[in-house]
């Protein structure tokens, strides 16, 4: 089978949070099935870019609106990846360093899928299956199907995986020139609630809908930042598949991002020693349990409240824990963060910021993860840390629920929580010191977690058997 991939993001290449995560790992175990993927992502300027070879596949023009655009894409030249990666530059859009946050996100992504489409109409053949992920490529399962200088493509099953649904790419319809001749009859598959509606449109046109776990479908029903009588209609056609990690990439036995690896049969001696190291780097106490927090400061992932857990968990627990928090997003957030760098006892480190190589060394050096999320489609941050024997404490939502079975439940081996609130959280710091305490039960804990199977090969199994039902 013949499985294209396009996306806004794929690991190494470029990467702001899981779908790079998800992009960069799912080609490769579909491509170790013997199948032929090729993923397609936005030529940025990244070091990735710079640092290998790269030969050009094809060279066009098509037009966004009123203006022009030539394109260029591009192949990397020794199947570095493990699959066929394929980047797609258009000057004065997508050769920016970062991923998204430009006042033209709308323009550049838009060109970018009709260059895409553009490119694929061009092709002497047809692949079995375009498969898109999240609204930055969520327009191209409309536009094989409904835009005639494409028709040539609108027999090819389109699939759509939502990554994060809170997030849609709206704008409003005196954007609609951007969209190549369109049948104009089809104006209902575009919109949502007024305005052009990227992912509302890739939910009504893709042939299948998969979302990055069972619970977060569900959760989407009732809760999906107004789309809720959208997925309730297409649930037919939707199904959740939950990510696995890149067992390759997250590897704390060969981790290159380590000074000291962890061997999972016996993981005591390569934590302390990544936990020494963690402490000295922020001046923290490595006598005491060191609980981390990683990823977006941004409501969504209950970062707001983390400066109240702090002070609220040295206030009414005591100062017997550290806290190290890594992450970027919401200012006002980083700022609380980075005032309260002052106040530590050797206790509190803040690093803002993006830093894949810090990220790899608090999973390795902590001993719990604080996930607090209100929404969590999947949630990979709980199984980097349990395959590197950091226990996780997350709220029983999206695909923490799904992965996270609490300690006092039967087999369980994390620490959950119902609620996004301080009292919650810190309780469960709370309950995270009494298994502290107790050495050996931690080490049964740990040894346990670092053993679950959260590998992509039965979900990229799973992928593949939703395709044939297609094709
Ligand atoms: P989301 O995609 O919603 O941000 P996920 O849990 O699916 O959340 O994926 C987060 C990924 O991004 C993980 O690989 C995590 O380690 C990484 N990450 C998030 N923030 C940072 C950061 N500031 N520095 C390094 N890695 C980060």
């Amino acid at each position: 089978m013949e499985i294209v991939h396009v996306s806004a993001e794929c690991y190494p290449v470029a990467k702001a949070g899981g779908l790079g995560d998800v992009v960069g790992a799912l080609p490769r175990y579909q491509r170790e099935i013997s199948h032929v993927v090729k993923v397609v992502m936005p030529m940025y300027r990244t070091r990735f870019l710079y640092e290998n070879k790269w030969e050009v596949v094809h060279k066009g023009g098509s037009s966004l609106g009123y203006w022009w655009f030539e394109y260029t894409v591009i192949k990397e030249a020794t199947n570095l990846l493990g699959f066929d990666l394929y980047l797609v530059d258009i000057a004065g859009l997508l050769d920016r360093e970062k991923v998204y946050g430009y006042d033209d996100d709308a323009e550049r992504f838009m060109a970018f899928q009709i260059a895409v489409i553009d490119w694929m109409a061009k092709w002497q053949h047809i692949p079995d299956i375009v498969h898109v992920h999240d609204h930055h490529t969520g327009m191209i399962p409309f536009m094989m199907q409904h835009c005639p200088s494409y028709q040539s493509l609108s027999g090819i099953p389109t699939v759509l995986t939502i990554h994060n649904a809170q997030y849609q790419g709206a704008m409003s319809w005196d954007k609609s020139i951007y969209i190549p001749g369109w049948d104009s009859w089809k104006r209902g598959l575009l919109e949502w609630e007024g305005n052009i509606n990227p992912l509302a449109c890739a939910i009504k046109t893709a042939y299948k809908v998969t979302t990055v776990s069972q619970n977060y479908l569900r959760e989407l029903r009732s809760m999906s930042n107004g789309l809720e009588p959208l997925f309730e209609y297409e649930k037919g056609k939707c199904s959740g598949i939950l990510n696995g990690i890149d067992t390759d990439v997250w590897n704390p036995a060969t981790d290159p991002y380590l000074q000291h690896h962890i061997k999972p049969s016996d993981p005591g001696k390569g934590k302390a020693a990544n936990k020494r190291y963690l402490c000295d780097t922020f001046g923290l106490d490595p006598e005491k349990p060191l609980f981390v927090f990683i990823g977006r400061l941004v409501g969504e992932k209950a970062a707001d409240l983390l400066p109240q857990v702090i002070v609220d968990g040295f206030q009414f627990i005591g100062r017997r824990m550290n806290f190290l928090i890594l992450g970027s997003g919401d200012p006002e957030v980083e700022g609380k963060l980075e005032v309260m760098k002052p106040l530590s006892a050797g206790d509190y480190g803040v690093y803002i910021g993006y830093n894949e190589s810090l990220a790899h060394r608090m999973y390795a050096g902590a001993d719990f993860l604080l996930m607090p999320s209100r929404v969590e489609p999947c949630g990979l941050n709980q199984m980097y840390a349990m395959r590197y024997g950091t226990i996780p404490i997350v709220r029983k939502t999206g695909g923490l629920q799904d992965t996270v079975v609490d300690l006092d439940e039967p087999g369980g081996y994390g620490i959950t929580h119902l609620h996004a609130s301080v009292g919650d959280i810190t309780h469960g710091i709370y309950r995270a010191l009494q298994l502290y305490g107790d050495p050996v039960r931690m080490k049964a804990v740990r040894k346990k977690i670092m053993k679950l199977d959260f590998s992509w090969h039965a979900s990229a199994k799973h992928y593949i058997d939703l395709y044939r039902t297609l094709t």
